[in-house]
C-alpha cells in the first residue's frame, strides 16, 4: 500500500483547517445522502479494511510495539464485517385520528473522537462506520504513539469514500495530536458531539468539555469459575481470551477466581493448554518487574481502589509476549500465557495490567468468589465473566457485577460477537451508558408531526 503523509487525503497540519474541512463535509454529506448511498459508502469501507487488515496488522504492530500481529489482523476482520451500519437506524410512527407522527434519527453534525493506542485503526473504522451511517463526520484526534498508521488509514478511509461518491474530509484527523489539538476540538462551536475511548484521564476530559459526550473507559474484567464448571471449557475459554493481543483489550480477561474445590484442577488444566504456571519465587519476581508502585507515605494500600491507585504496570511489559516476559526473570518459555497462584490482595488482582500475566485468586465458595470479582472490577461496570453449569450462580453474579459485557462459558470477546452472535464494537460505553455502541449511539431523535393527517381543515 501506498502512503505519503504529505498528501495523505483527510490528514491536516492545523486542527482548525481539519474542524472546518471535516464541518464543510458534513453540510455537503448530509444534504446529498440517501440512506442508500450512506450504505453504498460503509460497504466500500468493510471492502478497503478487509483487504488491507493484514497490512494494518503489520503497521500497528510495528509503530506501537504491542500485541500480536494474528490477532490484530481478527480485530480488523471483526470491526469491518460487525459495525452494524444503516440498519440499526430504526424509524418509529405513530398514525392516528389525529394525524401521523414520525420519529427518526438525525446526525449530529460533527464528532471530535479519540482513539486508544491498543486498537488505534480498528477503533477509526468502528467509529466512522457507526458515526457516518446516519449523516455524521468525523474530526479525530488519534493516539499520538500510533499517528502514522491512523494517517494511513484516514487516507485510505477518504479515497475509499470519494471512490464511492462521498464527499473528501468525512473523515479526518490532524497530523500531530496532543492534548492541545484535543483541547481545540472540544471548545469548537463547530463540533457537536464527543466521543472519547481510552483510560480514565480521557472520559473525565470528555464529560466535563460540556458537549454531548460518550466515554468508552477502562475495564478489569474478572472471570469466575465456580465448582460446576466445565473445566476443560473454561480452561480454554480463558487461554485464549487472556492471551488474545496479549491482553491488550479494555474487555480482556484480567484475573480470575475460582472455588477451592476445582482450583487445582483448573490450573493444571491451563498447563495442559500450555500456560505457564509461576512458581511462588517465580511470581514474587515478575511482579517486582511487571508492576510499579507510588509511595504512599509508608502506608500499605487496603481495598481494591487502592490498591488500583497505586500500583501501575510497568510499560516496556505492556502489550508484550508472554515468553518475552517471562524471559525478564530468566525463564524461557513460548507460552501465550502465564498464570500466577495469588491471594486477593495481589495488585495484579486489582491492576488493568494488559499483559498476559493472570493473576488467579482461590476462593471459598461462591460468595466469597462474586465478592471478590465485584471489588477487583471497581465499579468500572465494564466486561466479567463466568464459567458455570449453574444457572442461578450465573443469574447472581450477572446481577452483582451489571456489566456491560457479561459473558456465560466463553470468552469475554463473545461479548463484542468474536466466535459468537451480536454485534460488534470497539467503543464500548459503560461510563455514559451506550454499551455496545453503534450508528443509533451517534444520533439525535427528531419528530415530524403531520397534523390533522396531512388534510386542510377550515
Ligand atoms: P489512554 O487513556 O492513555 O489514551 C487514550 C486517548 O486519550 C489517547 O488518544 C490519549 O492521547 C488521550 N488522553 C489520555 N489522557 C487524557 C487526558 N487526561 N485528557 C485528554 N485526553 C487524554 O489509553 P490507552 O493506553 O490508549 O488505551 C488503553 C486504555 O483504554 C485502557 O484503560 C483500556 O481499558 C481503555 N479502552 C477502553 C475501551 C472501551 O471501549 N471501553 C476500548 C479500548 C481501550
Amino acid at each position: 500500500m501506498s502512503f505519503d503523509i504529505n498528501t495523505a487525503k483527510g490528514v491536516f497540519n492545523s486542527v482548525e483547517a481539519a474542524i472546518e474541512a471535516t464541518h464543510k463535509a458534513q453540510i455537503e454529506f448530509y444534504a446529498n445522502s440517501t440512506k442508500g448511498s450512506r450504505e453504498a459508502i460503509l460497504t466500500a469501507i468493510r471492502g478497503a479494511v478487509l483487504t488491507h487488515a493484514e497490512d494494518f496488522a503489520k503497521m500497528v504492530l510495528e509503530e506501537t510495539n504491542l500485541g500480536r500481529v494474528e490477532d490484530k489482523i481478527a480485530k480488523h476482520q471483526l470491526t469491518a464485517l460487525k459495525t452494524p451500519g444503516t440498519e440499526v437506524l430504526e424509524t418509529k410512527i405513530w398514525s392516528g385520528d389525529h394525524g401521523i407522527s414520525i420519529e427518526e434519527r438525525a446526525p449530529y453534525g460533527v464528532i471530535g473522537a479519540v482513539t486508544p493506542v491498543t486498537n488505534p485503526t480498528e477503533t477509526l473504522v468502528n467509529n466512522a462506520i457507526s458515526m457516518l451511517a446516519s449523516g455524521n463526520a468525523v474530526v479525530f484526534n488519534v493516539h499520538p504513539s500510533a499517528k502514522v498508521v491512523s494517517a494511513v488509514m484516514i487516507d485510505l478511509l477518504n479515497k475509499t469514500i470519494i471512490e464511492a461518491g462521498g464527499p473528501e474530509n468525512l473523515v479526518t484527523m490532524v497530523k500531530e495530536p496532543t492534548l492541545e489539538t484535543l483541547g481545540e476540538i472540544a471548545k469548537s462551536p463547530l463540533v457537536n458531539m464527543l466521543v472519547g475511548t481510552g483510560g480514565p484521564g480521557l472520559v473525565k476530559a470528555i464529560l466535563q468539555s460540556g458537549k454531548k459526550g460518550i466515554g468508552a473507559g477502562a475495564g478489569n474484567p474478572p472471570v469466575l469459575v465456580d465448582a460446576t464448571a466445565n473445566l476443560d471449557l473454561a480452561a480454554a475459554g480463558v487461554y485464549a481470551g487472556a492471551a488474545f493481543d496479549n491482553n491488550l483489550l479494555c474487555i480482556g480477561e484480567k484475573e480470575v477466581f475460582v472455588e477451592d474445590a476445582v482450583a487445582d484442577e483448573f490450573i493444571a488444566k491451563l498447563s495442559e493448554l500450555g500456560a505457564y504456571v509461576l512458581s511462588k519465587d517465580e511470581a514474587e519476581k515478575l511482579t517486582d518487574q511487571i508492576l510499579t508502585m507510588e509511595e504512599v507515605n509508608g502506608a500499605k494500600p487496603c481495598c481494591a481502589q487502592e490498591i488500583a491507585r497505586v500500583w501501575h504496570p510497568v510499560k516496556q511489559f505492556v502489550g508484550q509476549d508472554a515468553g518475552d516476559i517471562l524471559k525478564s526473570i530468566g525463564v524461557e518459555s513460548d507460552t501465550r500465557l502465564a498464570v500466577m497462584d495469588v491471594d486477593n490482595q495481589h495488585p495484579l488482582v486489582h491492576v488493568e495490567q494488559m499483559m498476559p500475566v493472570l493473576p488467579i485468586v482461590r476462593c471459598k465458595d461462591i460468595n466469597e468468589a462474586i465478592e471478590r470479582a465485584v471489588a477487583a472490577e471497581r465499579g468500572n461496570k465494564h466486561s466479567a465473566c463466568i464459567y458455570s453449569g449453574n444457572i442461578e450462580n450465573v443469574t447472581q453474579f450477572g446481577r452483582r457485577i451489571n456489566t456491560t459485557i457479561f459473558a456465560h462459558n466463553g470468552p469475554t470477546l463473545s461479548g463484542v460477537g468474536y466466535n459468537a452472535e451480536g454485534t460488534s464494537t470497539f467503543t464500548i460505553a459503560g461510563p455514559t451508558g451506550e454499551g455496545i455502541t453503534n450508528a443509533l449511539s451517534y444520533t439525535r431523535a427528531r419528530r415530524f408531526a403531520i397534523a390533522q393527517g396531512g388534510l386542510r381543515i377550515v
